[in-house]
């Protein structure tokens, strides 16, 4: 957890201005220190580069006037009462003057947009000790509640917007990117750009602040606590603010206040009205925990909106977003673990500079590949922890490792760090300088291209990675509470649980497709030199989405499709008989028209234009062709160390991706490209549900009928789509795109022909999920249709 959020000692409680303080600067109260020597005043919220700089701070106007604000606050609350279960619409004026029998009243504070409760500031401190004296209050009928208001920790006032940030536009990423030297300083630059600014942590610490508040009106004793990225070191703008609510305390004091003598059940008229109501805490379920939560949410903590229970979760939640600052957040009610994990990932991230750098590139990668990310109501795709904790494996097995496994950590802990939460050891040190610093000397850029290699070669379904033990151990035995699944990665902790389980097998293998990609991209001169033509090279690339392969520009999405060659490329388009680039552009033009029922309008008539002069051309350093890109930029694609829990060697992929060996002799590409285009709409949900149709259509099969499925299974498949959405064309498309083929090399054997998908407009995330079944489908689909490749059908 971020040390800056959490609520710090109070050091002043006198009214007024104090003087600065006397004591050594790091030994005030607002002062935490920081890694590295740093400083950071939780009053003010800034960090302090030394003491030095501390002392300064400290002495200054800024921090001066703070203190001083918030001795007066303090004092301010000391004289409040908190009040609620008066009847909605009850005027401040009516509240004013039952407590003006007490003594002078100089503010009543409603909650203004719900009016659930008031806050009734006295003038003087004993009229409020008064009105708590007096045993019931009635207004209007209805039994109030009358408490001292909270004492709470002071932050800075003013939760507007000023701290709200944009986050960067993939141009200003990409511009900013281009600039640097190399990659390892772009993936430097990388977490400045993408990280919280101080205003935004800020911001966060308000709203956290915000809660800790309301709920502790209504929840005595309960502490709100940050966890996930605003608090783990891998925070970037925009990243929800993951909560804990802990009622443990409540539920303790709401045990002794019962048992006490003379304990007054909560059965006051006004009690209906109370969120808190009669809810005994200890005995209550989690959905019934969550309605209160919802309920608090909803009535009292202004600018929330859309807050919703989500009690089946695995750990239930419920969700909110803030209006003011824009950010989304969960609340859990039971999940102690990740306060845990939470830290455990700001020791990985402190415990060598490598790490931030390369988790922030492995997760905008794997944003814009549609890989990882936290799509509203779960899904297939892996979590930022889960994605974050792979990469904190892999760092764990390089040799020399450059993180310790979580079996060292805990033998490393001292008994201050001792820690078993739910039956669980926690155990791991909470200062990183207690690590033994690594022997690993590998660029964080090397690192980022290992990481590809290693999982773009992963079998992730056939063993169990095991931070624990930093390698990959067999899956557990079937029956075991482990869940298995296409991706089995055990938490840290909870060694029972399966971090990947909602991972399903489609998703896993595109990761390990797209980590395939990567990694020959990363073995090319466009990753490894900077573009002295002002293109995107290093990890612009790398972040466009879909677009690993070279030869992918801005905004567009590539797909690889690979078929039997007649004749060798240098003399494919005049030579009848073979399978041409021609006949490769129709069979591509049918699936898309007649197998998927999209429009597809030729573009431009086939034509052979010069690479020099081509419009459609890709730039001449971009085509590749199939050979690694290590020879021609002079570099070894090995020597690799083998990788942790690399697959047997697999001779042919069946997923349409495969592309011709790395070593297989090549045949020298035309001196003339070929190019092709289509305009093409998308006007029904053909990429959704197939699986499912296809099998009701196969049941449906005469016994006569072949094994497996063809195109024509596939046409009825999209055809009953079609009629599930009305059949009648919608009146605006779903997707419009331009498609241009173009010849990408080849060898004697094989034709590989690259298609370009250009969205337009910009590509949101129905366009993505297009395009990802496309790149599966596709390739199988036109090698069927042309009679070569494998007999089964596309898998979507
Ligand atoms: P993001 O920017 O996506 O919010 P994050 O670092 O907060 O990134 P999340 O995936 O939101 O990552 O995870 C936040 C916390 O939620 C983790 O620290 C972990 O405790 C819990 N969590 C997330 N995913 C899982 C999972 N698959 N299994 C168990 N706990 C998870
Ligand atoms: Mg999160």
């Amino acid at each position: 957890m971020d040390g800056g959020s959490g609520p710090g000692p109070e050091p002043v409680t006198a009214a007024g201005p104090s003087p600065a303080p006397e004591l050594a600067p790091e030994a005030d109260p607002d002062v935490e220190p920081l890694p590295r020597g740093r400083f950071r005043c939780r009053l003010c919220q800034v960090a302090a580069a030394n003491r030095p700089s501390l002392a300064e701070h400290l002495r200054g106007k800024k921090h001066q006037r703070l203190r001083s604000l918030r001795a007066e606050r303090r004092a301010q609350e000391q004289r409040s009462l908190f009040v609620s279960g008066f009847a909605r619409g009850t005027a401040a004026e009516e509240l004013a003057a039952y407590f003006g029998a007490f003594g002078e009243v100089v503010a009543v504070v409603m909650d203004k947009e719900k009016g659930a409760y008031a806050i009734v500031e006295l003038q003087e401190a004993a009229s409020r000790e008064q009105a708590l004296a007096q045993p019931q209050h009635t207004l209007a009928g209805r039994s109030l509640r009358v408490r001292p208001r909270e004492q709470k920790d002071f932050t800075r006032p003013s939760l507007g917007c000023g701290a709200r940030r944009e986050p960067l536009s993939p141009g200003q990423l990409e511009q900013a990117l281009c600039q640097a030297a190399d990659v390892d300083t772009q993936m430097e630059q990388l977490v400045g750009l993408l990280e919280l600014s101080e205003g935004e942590r800020r911001l966060r610490h308000l709203l956290v602040t915000l809660f800790q508040e309301v709920f502790s009106e209504f929840f005595p004793g309960c502490t709100v606590l940050p966890f996930g990225s605003s608090v783990n070191g891998f925070d970037a703008h925009g990243c929800d603010l993951d909560l804990l609510l802990d009622l443990e305390p409540t539920k303790s004091l709401q045990t002794s206040a019962r048992g006490a003598p003379g304990a007054r059940s909560s059965g006051d008229p006004g009690a209906e009205e109370s969120i808190l109501s009669d809810i005994d805490l200890a005995s209550a379920s989690p959905p019934e925990v969550l309605e209160l939560v919802v309920a608090v949410l909803r009535r009292c903590v202004p600018g929330v909106r859309r807050v919703r229970a989500v009690p089946t979760a695995r750990r239930p939640v419920v969700k909110f977003s803030h209006k003011q600052s824009g950010l989304a957040g969960d609340i859990s009610i039971d999940n102690r673990l990740a306060l845990h994990n939470t830290q455990f990932l700001r020791l990985c991230g402190e415990a060598d500079k490598r790490v931030r750098p390369l988790v922030y590139a492995v997760r905008l990668w794997a944003k814009q590949q549609g890989l990882a990310g936290n799509p509203a109501g779960g899904g297939p795709l892996l979590t930022n922890y889960a994605l974050t904790l792979l990469v904190l494996f892999f760092l764990q097995t390089r040799s020399p490792p450059v993180l310790p496994t979580v079996a060292r950590l805990r033998e490393l802990a001292g008994d201050e760090d001792r820690m078993v939460v739910a039956g669980w050891d926690c155990s791991f040190p909470q200062d990183a300088a207690l690590l033994e610093p690594s022997a690993n000397s590998e660029s964080p850029s090397s690192l980022l291209a290992e990481f590809f290699r290693v999982f773009g070669d992963f079998d992730f379904s056939e063993q169990l990675v095991s931070l624990r033990e930093g390698r990959v151990l067999p899956l557990p035995e079937a029956g075991e509470p482990f869940k298995l699944g296409s991706l089995n990665l055990q938490d840290p902790f909870e060694l029972s649980h399966n971090v990947a389980a909602n991972v399903n097998e489609k998703t896993a293998s595109r990761l390990g497709r797209c980590c395939r990609d990567a990694a020959k991209y990363c073995r090319s001169l466009q990753y490894c030199r900077k573009s002295t033509k002002g293109r995107g090279w290093g990890l612009v690339r790398l972040f466009k989405p879909g677009a690993v392969e070279p030869g992918a520009g801005a905004g567009s999405f590539l797909i690889s499709i690979t078929v039997a060659a007649a004749q060798p490329p240098s003399q494919l388009c005049e030579e009848p008989g073979g399978h041409g680039f021609k006949e490769i552009c129709a069979a591509i033009a049918f699936v898309l028209r007649d197998v998927l029922q999209c429009s597809c309008v030729p573009g431009k008539p086939l034509k052979q234009v010069g690479a020099s002069g081509a419009e459609h051309s890709l730039p001449q350093d971009t085509v590749l062709g199939d050979e690694p890109l290590g020879d021609a930029a002079g570099l070894e694609e090995e020597p690799l160390q083998p990788p942790v829990g690399s697959k047997r060697p697999q001779s042919d992929r069946m997923d349409g991706t495969a592309l011709p060996g790395a070593k297989r002799p090549r045949v020298n590409g035309p001196e003339e490209e070929v190019v092709a285009s289509w305009s093409c709409a998308v006007w029904h949900r053909v990429w959704m549900g197939r699986r499912r149709l296809r099998r009701q259509l196969l049941h449906g099969a005469s016994p006569e009928e072949p094994d497996g499925v063809s195109l024509e299974l596939e046409q009825k498949v999209s055809e009953a789509i079609v009629q599930h959405e009305g059949a009648a064309r919608p009146p605006e498309p779903l997707l419009r795109f331009e498609a241009s083929a173009q010849l990408a090399g080849g060898t004697q054997r094989e034709l590989r022909v690259l298609l370009r998908l250009a969205p337009t407009p910009a590509p949101g995330p129905l366009f993505r999920d297009f395009f990802h079944f496309l790149q599966a489908f596709l390739p199988l689909a036109v090698q069927q249709h042309l009679g070569w490749g494998p007999g089964a059908a596309p898998q979507s």
